[in-house]
């Protein structure tokens, strides 16, 4: 069948709901993705506060500690270094010297025995002994920078080995009345004070407390490491604005391993400095395994989103093109393909109207098979039929303009709505249809078509049954003019195109 089985089943393209559809699924999945991404950031965001407040607080607090013991012990140093030049303390008995010289606070757990060093280095007073092995400091660098600068005030010395346990060495000058330099009083802080310190905290794997003299020099830091006690990284950007700046924080490595950190410093304006740091991946842990959650919730939600869309967009499609179908078969002649009759009446009504508003003709041919009952009765029904639609492409063949109408009108009547022809042209169009017809079906079983045209511009005032009443009244012309002939209807002259 060449006619009007024209609904394919070719991929449709998407329809605008579909698209909708799809275009909002897209703006909502991006808004919650993005609302998503933003408290999950914010989230980040409150981790690292957390964290810097943590690590400040834990600066804080070791840096109390320590600066309270040191100056526990300086004011020892301090009394004894001023005790030291009272002339009094060289007639007094040992004993009584040792009572003078020295309180409680340098007999404390990890503290080690105040010493007092005379002019020369040699070991004069003992707080844990009252007869003192003989002993000479005079190298060591913390009797040399009092005996040459003045004006050291408390010194710190590099960690060392003192007196069989690893240490600083914390000294003053003993300075006489008339400036003179009398001796060095020196006393130590063992490492299991901050051994003692740093173990009673909590910890996590990679963290790094490190305490730094003033200078750049490692005093102490844990995870412990006897290789870099007592180097100096003071050199170092970084260390370098720890030293300058009181108190503050940053981002990065540290000169001991390349783990990076979030570094926090506290107080740098005492003779040590501490310097705690967390490693970013364990301040982010917790986060990132809610991330990780959260993200592949929302990916599996999206996909779902996404997935649930394409489906409703597709089957959106589906049923607009079904009901397009729906639409067409409804519209459409079974048997021939042609518009039906329903189809036709609604063409016209709205071609009327469009004629009455454009002031333009309005065509219509009324085609009849001509002794149909009789060719029916001689071939058969079947046979009839397919002259019919043998008469349908014939017409369709003739009839190529858009906006043209061609319609099975009933039984063996045809209707073709032609707008904007005038009669004439009407009138070619159905000598074309009808010479057509009888080319086709030329010979013993020949068939032929009666033609009734009319063309006119239509008026508001009347309605569309004027143009059918006069193609019929054509048609019926042609009919009594002896069949296979067009006519061209006459019409009242008002409607009548000239
Ligand atoms: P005229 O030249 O005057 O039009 O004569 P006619 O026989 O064509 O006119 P009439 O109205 O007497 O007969 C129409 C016939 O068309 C009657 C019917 O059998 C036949 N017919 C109507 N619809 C169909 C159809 O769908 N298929 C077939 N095969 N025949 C049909
Ligand atoms: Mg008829
Ligand atoms: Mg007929």
């Amino acid at each position: 069948m060449l006619l009007g089985r024209r609904i394919g089943s070719a991929r449709q393209p998407w329809r605008l709901s579909a698209k909708l559809l799809i275009a909002s699924s897209v703006v909502t999945v991006i808004g919650f993705s993005a609302i998503c991404a933003n408290v999950m950031l914010n989230m980040r965001h409150g981790e690292e506060e957390l964290a810097r407040q943590t690590l400040e607080n834990l600066a804080s607090s070791i840096d109390a500690d320590i600066s309270r013991n040191v100056e526990i012990y300086d004011l020892s140093l301090r009394a004894v270094a001023s005790s030291m030049v009272m002339p009094e303390i060289a007639s007094v008995s040992k004993p009584v010297r040792q009572l003078i010289l020295f309180d409680h606070a340098a007999t404390a757990k990890h503290f080690g025995a105040i010493q007092v060093f005379d002019a020369e280095g040699r070991l004069a007073i003992d707080a844990s002994t009252l007869d003192p092995l003989p002993e000479n400091r005079g190298d060591e660098e913390y009797f040399k920078v009092h005996r040459d600068h003045p004006d050291v005030g408390l010194y710190v010395s590099r960690p060392m080995l003192h007196r069989g346990a690893y240490a600083i060495v914390l000294s003053r000058r003993i300075t006489g009345a008339d400036g003179r330099f009398l001796g060095v009083v020196a006393g130590s802080i063992r490492f299991s004070y901050f051994h003692d310190l740093f173990g009673r905290l909590q910890l996590g794997p990679d963290d790094v407390i490190c305490v730094l003299r003033r200078d750049g020099m490692v005093i102490m830091r844990t995870p412990f490491d006897l290789d870099e006690i007592g180097r100096n990284i003071g050199q170092a950007p970084i260390v370098m604005r720890v030293l300058s700046e009181p108190s503050g924080s940053f981002s990065g490595t540290t000169a001991f391993d390349s783990v990076p950190r979030l570094l926090v410093w506290r107080d740098g304006t005492r003779p040590l400095v501490v310097l705690v740091g967390k490693p970013w991946a364990s301040i982010f842990e917790l986060w990132r395994t809610e991330a990780l959650r959260i993200a592949a919730i929302m990916t599996a939600l999206i996909l779902f989103v996404l997935g649930v869309t394409l489906f409703l967009a597709r089957e959106i499609s589906r049923r607009a093109n079904a009901e397009e179908k729906l639409e067409e078969l409804a519209t459409t002649d079974a048997l021939t393909g042609l518009k039906n009759r329903r189809k036709f009446d609604a063409v016209i009504d709205t071609e009327w109207r469009r004629a009455v508003r454009n002031r333009a003709p309005l065509a219509l041919l009324m085609i009849d098979a001509d002794h149909f009952k009789t060719y029916n009765d001689t071939f058969g029904h079947q046979a009839g039929d397919q002259v019919l639609v043998g008469i349908a492409i014939c017409i369709s063949d003739s009839v190529r303009r858009a906006g043209d109408c061609a319609a099975r009108y009933g039984g063996e009547e045809f209707a073709v709505l032609l707008p904007g022809l005038a009669p004439m042209d009407a009138l070619t169009v159905a000598e074309t249809i009808r010479l057509k017809v009888e080319g086709w079906s030329a010979g013993e079983s020949a068939s032929t078509v009666s033609i009734g045209v009319a063309s006119l511009v239509p008026t508001a005032a009347t309605d569309w049954s004027v143009l059918i009443n006069a193609a019929d009244k054509a048609l019926y012309a042609a009919k009594a003019n002896g069949r296979n002939q067009s006519v061209l209807a006459s019409l009242p002259r008002l409607s009548l195109v000239a």
